[in-house]
């Protein structure tokens, strides 16, 4: 039998599925093998056996079509204990899934309070880039500034084609047609704490917003912190999860040398760089240095681009 996970916690995992939900466990062998990253995620399909108790034993998890992960931070209590730290806050060797077969990546800012961070929007559109999901961006809080001036704001965004959306949980412009690209799909939400996920939310459906919230929050009280991971279902069908306590994201599986094929206007530039293995940094003929100088490629966009190829995390 088959079921869809839509929670996971503390290695339980509840599963969706024609005979109702159960909660399982992983299959002890599944367990055994070295742990690189998260065995299951929330969006996975698994093989399941169902048990006499309303629970289930998690047998196979079904190939991923994509997923969106990052390396795991390194919890304060952990890094105090590593004296070999280089200062780093994520553990480059485990991968955190945030979130497996997701249909669309939905960036969630408000255009004021607080003021979007390009760099954060630009570390999710690579990683949408690289797993081939689409992705749009929602421009929220647009009550409190013109239309124009948002537009202006988001234009290197639109004239790359990826789709902006903008919205106001108080007047609600823009809420039919959020809740129209949600309805059926499956949606990982981000976006920096305060730009109006759970407004949004409880407006398209109410309650919906407090419910992830309340997850949320479980997940950062005390020391040891409870990752939970859940898929809320849409009245009219389709997922909705969230990225609890998001602040950083730092690539789990982008290797610098790859990252200018994330950013499209890049990518179609590198061809007619002279040296095959070009950087886009300082070599000469470099086509992408050459766009920036034009203005064809946005400084910003620019920047994001060096900034996550000599490493920073943001
Ligand atoms: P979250 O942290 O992303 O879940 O954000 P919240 O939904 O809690 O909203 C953060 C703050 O922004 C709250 O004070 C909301 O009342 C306010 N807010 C949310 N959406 C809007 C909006 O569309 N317009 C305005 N003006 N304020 C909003
Ligand atoms: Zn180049």
């Amino acid at each position: 039998m088959q079921g869809l996970v839509i929670r996971s916690q503390s290695g339980f995992y509840t599963i969706e599925t024609e005979i109702g939900q159960l909660i399982c466990h992983l299959r002890g062998k599944l367990q055994k093998e070295r742990i690189h990253g998260d065995l299951v995620a929330i969006g996975d399909w698994v093989d399941f056996t169902p048990l006499d108790d309303h629970t289930g034993v998690i047998e196979k998890i079904i190939t991923r079509k994509c997923m969106i992960s990052r390396s795991a931070p390194i919890s304060r209590k952990a890094k105090s204990d590593d004296t070999t730290s280089t200062g780093s806050d994520f553990n480059r060797s485990y991968q955190q899934i945030l979130i497996a077969n997701p249909d669309q990546l939905v960036l969630v800012f408000s255009i004021t309070k607080p003021t979007p961070r390009f760099g954060m929007i630009d570390r999710f559109l690579v990683i949408s880039e690289k797993q081939d999901v689409p992705v749009f961006i929602v421009v929220n809080k647009i009550d409190l500034i013109s239309k124009e001036l948002a537009e202006t704001y988001f234009a290197p965004y639109k004239d790359l084609d990826y789709d902006v959306i903008y919205t106001s949980a108080f007047s609600g412009q823009g809420l039919e047609d959020l809740m129209n690209r949600l309805q059926a799909k499956v949606s990982l939400l981000t976006g920096p704490s305060g730009a109006g996920k759970t407004s949004l939310l409880n407006s398209i459906q109410p309650g919906l917003g407090l419910e992830v919230r309340q997850v949320s929050h479980v997940t950062s009280k005390g020391r040891h912190t409870t990752v939970v991971r859940q898929l809320f279902p849409l009245d009219g069908g389709g997922y909705v999860a969230d990225t609890p306590g998001l602040k950083a994201l730092a690539f789990w599986d982008i290797k610098p040398e790859e990252l200018d094929g994330y950013f499209p206007e890049i990518r179609k530039l590198v061809a007619n760089c002279q040296f095959s293995d070009c950087s886009h940094s300082h070599e000469p003929g470099c086509a992408v240095l050459k766009a920036v100088q034009e203005g064809i490629i946005h400084p910003k966009r620019y920047s994001s681009y060096l900034r996550i190829r000599y490493g920073d995390v943001e």
